[in-house]
């Protein structure tokens, strides 16, 4: 997702986390749902379809603070604990694939937000990032236990209806006081913390479908009538062109269609699967680009169809699409976009008070917020950015298809990602990743040159200044650019290992430089602290 200022604050306060559920697979989810017309109480059903092991006795599903009606098993009602955090439901020996019914209704805490757009109307959201299903969904609450979902939604019947995968038009149902049941189905299993429902009055928009083999991508842009010119003209006037770029480079839109919804999402952009939430007031104050949408796109890809197993490997959600924001800028705008991009990453990062920290960062498992941070977002763009320039543009791309194809629809960790790009650059990326994703910071670089004019050479000296805590970096490829005064430009590239902290060589050069530069590309994420003749 993207973030937006005051989240961190707001969200500090939320509900410990709990992880995978062992011995428990959930395959499948199917949610009645009845939105209320006033109020704020919903009555729900939900049927959880799961494997077990042979070890497993119960199931723990979360929920925070619903009233519990029952628990069924095979049409009988079954006995169950709950705490107002947790469903306990004891299994009695059998079936390794097992449903359980539950009935519930109460008013949600968190997750599900009841209340009034930015255009004054009635309007109901989900939004349940990172651990905020379980306000109104009991279900095994983590990343690691993908499932498939069918949500059939009671609203109003004047109201439209949005939510993950496709709509059954066979199984909609118009009822006699007025209200309407719709639903709709994900065949592709997805994370908890992309399931949604959005409800309420929206314009929708067609815009041209991408093609996805023999099939076709619909790409929908719903709004509050208000925002629907602006929104179909500016961030998503090239909605369909962003998922053609990422089918190019990566491969075939995972999900049946992809809706882009206004909402009240407290994230800048949310990128729920098929149907990505985004911040309602930027539509409003007309200040919404296309950025948020690329990130947020890119995503179907990365996160939501391939996920983290666990949260401290986040960066393989925030951080592809961090990159990818800029990727496909550069696509369809140019290189600029991606290098200014590439950039600004830097800066944030550099200015983050999360230096000191690693990008995957266990400290955090269970803190899944604090892992919102500079190290997932811009440093985990570098790292892709790092190792696209170390392993070139075919190896780089041919990795990041055979990745997606390896886990789409799965989860995946940092490890699974590394040997994915080793076997298709054929190269030991060890060092690359252990020092870029689990040794904090990045090279300061202290650097000498001394021109020898008899031996027609530049004799340099690279010491790596930074913290001792950070560790020392090996830059296999480095360039140099040296700059005569009568305007000759030489570039080449040395080698600073990561052995010592200081590196020196000498490179042959046919004259004087007046001025030296490091990495004039920015090809790397590191600072040059100082340089000047020795
Ligand atoms: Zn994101």
């Amino acid at each position: 997702m993207r973030t937006v200022g005051s989240l961190l604050a707001a969200l500090l306060f939320g509900a410990p986390a709990a992880g995978q559920q062992r011995g428990i697979d959930v395959q499948h989810y199917d949610f009645l749902v009845a939105l209320p017309d006033s109020g704020s109480v919903i009555q729900a059903r939900a049927w959880i379809v799961f494997r077990r092991s042979p070890g497993a006795d119960t199931i723990d599903l979360q929920l925070v603070d619903m009233s519990v009606d029952s628990v069924g098993h095979s049409q009988r009602s079954i006995a169950f604990t709950y705490d107002g955090r947790k469903i306990r439901v004891p299994l009695a020996r059998g079936a390794r694939t097992d449903t359980i019914v539950v009935s519930y209704h109460g008013v949600p805490r968190d997750g599900l937000i009841i209340g009034t757009n930015a255009r004054g109307r009635r309007a109901i959201f989900a939004d349940n990032w990172p651990e905020r299903a379980r306000y109104w969904l009991p279900t095994v609450d983590h990343p690691s236990d993908k499932a498939t979902v069918a949500i059939d939604v009671s609203a109003p019947a004047s109201w439209r209806v949005v939510a993950n995968g496709v709509y059954d038009r066979r199984r909609e149902v118009f009822r006699v006081d007025g209200r309407m049941n719709r639903p709709w189905v994900e065949t592709r299993p997805i994370p908890t913390y992309t399931m949604v429902i959005g409800a309420g009055e929206f314009t929708v928009s067609t815009h041209r479908p991408a093609i996805n083999g023999r099939d076709t991508v619909p790409i929908q842009v719903w709004t509050y009538p208000e925002d629907s010119a602006f929104a179909d003209s500016v961030p998503f006037r090239r909605a369909t062109e962003i998922v053609e770029v990422m089918q190019r480079l990566i491969g075939p839109f995972p999900y049946e269609k992809l809706a882009h919804v206004q909402s009240s999402t407290k994230f800048g952009g949310m990128e729920n699967s098929s149907a990505i939430f985004y911040a309602e007031k930027p539509y409003v104050e007309r200040k919404m680009g296309e950025g948020v949408v690329r990130h947020e796109t890119s995503h179907q890809w990365f996160g939501d169809a391939v996920t983290e197993r666990d949260w401290p490997d986040i960066w393989l959600s925030e951080g592809f699409a961090t990159y990818f924001d800029g990727v496909i800028g550069a696509a369809l705008d140019g290189d600029s976009v991606l290098a200014n991009a590439m950039r600004a990453n830097a800066e944030n990062y550099f200015k983050s008070d999360v230096t000191d920290r690693p990008i995957v960062d266990s400290g955090y498992a269970a803190d899944p917020i604090k892992l919102l941070n500079a190290n997932s977002y811009p440093k985990g763009a570098w790292v892709l950015h790092m190792l696209h320039g170390t392993i070139g543009d075919s190896a780089f791309f041919r990795g990041l298809r055979a990745y997606y194809r390896t886990y789409r629809d799965s989860t995946a960790t940092s490890e699974d990602f590394q040997r994915v790009m080793e076997k298709e650059a054929k190269a030991d990326l060890g060092w690359f990743f252990h020092q870029w994703l689990y040794q904090p910071g990045y090279p300061q670089l202290d650097v000498t040159w001394q021109y020898d004019a008899g031996a027609r050479k530049v004799v340099l000296g690279i010491t790596q200044r930074q913290e001792p805590e950070w560790g020392l970096f090996g830059l296999p490829v480095l360039t140099l650019e040296f700059r005569g005064a009568n305007g000759a430009t030489v570039r080449r590239d040395i080698t600073v290992t990561g052995g010592g902290r200081e590196t020196s060589t000498r490179v042959d050069l046919p004259f004087t430089p007046a001025e030296v530069l490091v990495d004039p590309d920015g090809k790397l994420l590191l600072r040059v602290t100082a340089i000047g003749r020795r």
